[in-house]
């Protein structure tokens, strides 16, 4: 009996295994070229199908996440770093203290590679198949005020709070009110040892207490944010500064 190779399509629509649907008739015309065994042509089949599937949801996953801009960690020069070791950068990147759910505050002055370096590791994640949210701490204030009635604010939030590992960018660039760090401390606390966190400032923890006001909030979160934690201080150079594009062509100008 010959089957066709349409109806065999249908069925895997049906199964809703469409990438492959798609791509049955080279999966079959390699199989014959190669003299696949039955096995190995199933295993085709299957990681075809799962290899797409990834392809998706990383694609998703990127979306959802929301980066200001791409950078990886090789894009990351060390030699432009000197606080951070190849080693440190390494731990980084295998995320291990992500499985643990350790958090990580990256310390330094504007233009040090604090956003890059988090989003190079919240890159890496998703590669690796963690949920990842990437938030100024501006616009999470503004969410956490809206979510009551705002939809996009409830839809990101419920994303935070399901995520494995939230970034939170530029923490305390501006001082709270009372209602705010409460809003942020319920949002802490419900991902305290549930997921990591990274978060950016260039400003020290101990002048955190300054910018949220109340002594008591401020500890509670902090409590939370620095149990398990690695700190990282990014205090070299501006990169940005050294490596600022001018609007002037005559170089000797700027110095
Ligand atoms: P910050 O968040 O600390 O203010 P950014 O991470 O935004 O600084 O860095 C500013 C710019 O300089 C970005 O374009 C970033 O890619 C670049 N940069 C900073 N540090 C490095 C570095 N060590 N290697 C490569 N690019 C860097
Ligand atoms: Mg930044």
């Amino acid at each position: 009996m010959s089957i066709s190779i349409e109806k065999l399509e249908d069925d895997l629509k049906q199964l809703r295994l469409v990438e492959t649907a798609g791509e049955l008739a080279n999966i079959l015309r390699n199989a014959e070229k190669e003299s696949l065994t039955y096995r190995e042509l199933i295993l085709k089949i299957t990681s075809y199908e799962l290899g797409k599937r990834d392809e998706r949801n990383i694609a998703k996953r990127l979306k959802w996440a929301k980066f200001p801009y791409m950078k990886t960690l090789s894009d990351f020069d060390l030699t432009k770093q000197e606080s951070l070791t190849k080693r440190q950068l390494k731990e980084l990147e295998e995320l291990s203290w992500l499985e643990q759910m350790f958090n990580i505050v990256l310390l330094g002055p504007p233009g040090a590679g604090k956003t890059h370096l988090a989003i190079g590791i919240g890159l890496e994640a998703i590669q690796k198949g963690f949920q990842v949210i990437f938030i100024s701490m501006g616009e999470l204030v503004n969410m956490l005020k809206t979510e009551e009635y705002v939809r996009s604010s409830q839809v990101q939030l419920n994303r935070i709070r399901k995520s494995d590992l939230l970034i939170i960018d530029d923490l305390m660039y501006m001082a709270m009110d009372q209602r705010e760090a409460n809003l942020l401390f319920h949002l802490i606390n419900h991902l305290y040892e549930r997921s990591s966190i990274i978060l950016t400032s260039n400003k020290s923890p101990e002048q955190w207490v300054e910018l949220i006001g109340d002594e008591g909030i401020t500890t509670a979160i902090l409590d939370r944010l620095l149990h398990r934690v690695e700190v990282i201080n990014l205090n070299n150079d501006s990169y940005r500064m050294k490596h600022r594009e001018s609007i002037f062509t005559d170089k000797s100008v700027q110095s």
